[in-house]
């Protein structure tokens, strides 16, 4: 019997910024430009910016079908990514107004 399980893996969040294809209910959009409505079935690289994706997430539970449809992108769980990149705004806001030492 097979079923999907995450596995923890250290990544460059930049690099997952850069090249991650975000899936909603039927699109997808690119993280890097926001260019909305991409087809996640097929796409391999941004028709906007041209960045290749690497790296795929979904707003949805759909986690078969698209593994299923993209084998060739490494599935990052979406509240992780929203975890990590929520922190980094919140440290760029703090660091941004702290006095200079
Ligand atoms: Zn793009």
């Amino acid at each position: 019997m097979a079923d999907f399980i995450r596995v923890w893996k250290e990544v460059d969040i930049e690099d997952v910024r850069q090249h991650l294809l975000i899936v909603g209910e039927a699109r997808g959009d690119c993280s890097s430009c926001r260019a909305l409505g991409i087809d996640y079935s097929s796409t391999k690289t941004c028709p906007n910016c041209n960045t290749v994706f690497k790296y795929v997430a979904s707003r949805t539970r759909e986690i078969k079908k698209i593994k299923t449809k993209r084998p060739d992108l490494i599935f990052i769980d979406m509240e992780d990514y929203k975890k990590i990149t929520g922190r980094l705004k919140a440290q760029d806001l703090f660091s941004s107004k702290k006095l200079p030492e």
